[in-house]
């Protein structure tokens, strides 16, 4: 059902929109399950005729100087922030966040991650030259890799955009982005704001379209330099296998299923609001989230009972009311996924301490779920479970609550909780995952990476690491002694002159 739906085209190809000729598909909000919008699908067809769009305008974007390129992505800056509202609007509509969220951290985020990049877009400088072999001078050049097919999810679609095409466009790449299906109405808006701001046509360019048929052909196309992929573990790997047939290089980041120790000592107030707030982020529909919550066998009793009264008092429902703390989930699928994984853990005999069924309604809510004593082999314990559910178990000593956050094929993200520096560095030292936070669990800022390690996938988004992966390392090797015959040139031959 389309019920006061706006219509939203296939993609911006070109500087202009494009009509798909994949057939219709609606935008549902999952907080009702009705359509708020619709658009005509991409097809594999458009790929080709984007990726050649993204070719043509890349000699032209990747030879423009920084400035100016700098100045587009400040104009583009400008523009979201006028839209500010919009875009808030538009991420609620169609991912069921709150609000607050929304409004927050969704959009100012996006808005602080371009102006960052539009300054970054002025600081392309490599090593100093010099001569390493007395005949040569060396020098290094930093130049865009090319045209990069980028591949979105939907749980923060503006970010993940933002967080993909800004870096590259700083660095003098051009782009082609597939937004997940179900959410593609702020990557739209975002394609249209960075033509209406003058970043030059076919610079970057947006198709919507399914994983299958347009992500695909993205992840495999031979006119695609450098594939950028945020989702899951599993399509990340097809996406890897579809890049190697051209040996494309790639940059994954994928699933999580992140830690949250907390050591004897830690503040237990700080902690259990750091879990609640970290475990319920986003409907839990973080890839940061706090998923394992390890605890000191001395603390563990309050922290669960914390944890689970807390957790009651967050006001699930309607997104667009500001005073709701957490929406549904981004589908009834999706709902389903996660209630079959907390139904399979309850029927195991762990512990529902609060949550754990969802209310029946035409929206995809499911509450904020405690497992407690959950055994390092449960299923929850172990996969990614992307809800509102927090699993909690107990540790005995220090070398067993690092192994614990260390017994996962994840490195993304955990947090150590402990007012002891010993243990605090300790823990930043031996947890393997691309970051750990200390007395906190989720901030993210600009300047710093976000990216991780194993199944977690590799590469950087957001910071001057990013900007790493859109470059690529030329060494140039200038001979200073206009010499004819070389002396290395006796390793291959000794012509007498
Ligand atoms: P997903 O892997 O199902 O889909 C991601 C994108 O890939 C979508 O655009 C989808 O259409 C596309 N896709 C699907 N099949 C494809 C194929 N065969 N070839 C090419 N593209 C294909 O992920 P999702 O459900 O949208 O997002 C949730 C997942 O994303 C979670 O696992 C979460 O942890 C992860 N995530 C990771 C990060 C991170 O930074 N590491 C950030 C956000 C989300």
């Amino acid at each position: 059902m389309t019920t006061g739906s706006t219509t939203f085209a296939a993609g911006w190809v070109n500087g202009r929109e494009l009509s798909g000729a994949g057939g219709a598909h609606d935008v549902v909000d999952p907080a009702t399950g009705v359509a708020v919008a619709s658009t005509t699908l991409a097809t594999a067809a458009d790929v080709n005729h984007a990726v050649g769009v993204a070719r043509n305008a890349l000699g032209q974007w990747s030879s423009a100087t920084p400035v100016e390129r700098s100045a587009a992505l400040s104009s583009l800056a400008s523009a979201m922030s006028a839209a500010a509202d919009q875009l808030a609007a538009e991420e609620v509509r169609q991912t069921g966040k709150p609000t607050r969220l929304a409004t927050e951290f969704d959009v100012p985020g996006s808005v602080d991650n371009t102006e960052f990049f539009a300054g970054l877009a002025r600081n392309l400088e490599g090593k100093a030259s010099a001569e390493y072999s007395g005949d040569h001078t060396s020098s290094i050049r930093r130049e865009a890799v090319g045209v990069v097919g980028s591949i979105t999810p939907w749980n923060y679609p503006l970010q993940m955009a933002v967080w993909k095409v800004i870096p590259a466009l700083a660095a003098g790449c051009t782009v082609v982005l597939k937004p997940a299906e179900l959410t593609p109405l702020t990557t739209l808006t975002l394609a249209r704001l960075a033509a209406e701001a003058g970043i030059p046509d076919g610079v970057f360019n947006v198709l919507t379209g399914t994983g299958a048929e347009v992500g695909a052909a993205i992840a495999g196309h031979a006119g695609v330099d450098l594939v950028t992929f945020t989702g899951s573990t599993g399509v990340g790997r097809q996406v890897m296998s579809q890049a190697a047939a051209h040996g494309t290089r790639v940059q994954l980041e994928l699933g999580g299923k992140a830690p949250f120790v907390v050591f004897d000592d830690a503040d237990l107030e700080a902690a259990i609001h750091g879990a609640v707030a970290g475990a319920l982020i986003n409907s839990g529909q973080d890839c940061t989230a706090a998923t394992r919550a390890i605890v000191a066998r001395a603390l563990y009793d309050d922290f669960v009972s914390g944890v689970g009264e807390l957790m009651s008092k967050v006001r699930v429902g309607d997104p667009t009311d500001p005073a709701t703390d957490m929406g549904p989930l981004i589908s009834l699928r999706h709902r389903d996924k996660v209630a079959a994984m907390v139904d399979r853990a309850r029927g195991a005999g762990i512990r529902v301490v609060t949550g754990g069924r969802a209310p029946e309604c035409p929206g995809a809510f499911y509450p904020p779920t405690l497992l407690a004593d959950v055994p390092e082999d449960a299923e929850v314990y172990r996969d990614e479970i992307f809800g509102p559910v927090l699993t909690v178990s107990a540790f005995d000593d220090d070398d067993d609550a690092l192994r614990r956050a260390n017994d996962t094929v994840y490195g993304l993200a955990a947090s150590a909780w402990t007012r002891d520096v010993y243990r605090a560095q300790r823990a930043s030292r031996d947890i393997r995952a691309g970051c750990v936070w200390i007395n906190d669990h989720i901030p993210i800022i600009s300047e710093m990476p976000h990216g991780g390690m194993g199944a977690s996938g590799f590469g950087k988004d957001m910071s001057t690491y990013s900007l790493d992966e859109y470059l690529t390392i030329k060494h140039v090797m200038s001979d200073i002694t206009g010499v004819t015959q070389k002396p290395w040139h006796r390793t291959i031959f000794t012509l007498p002159r």
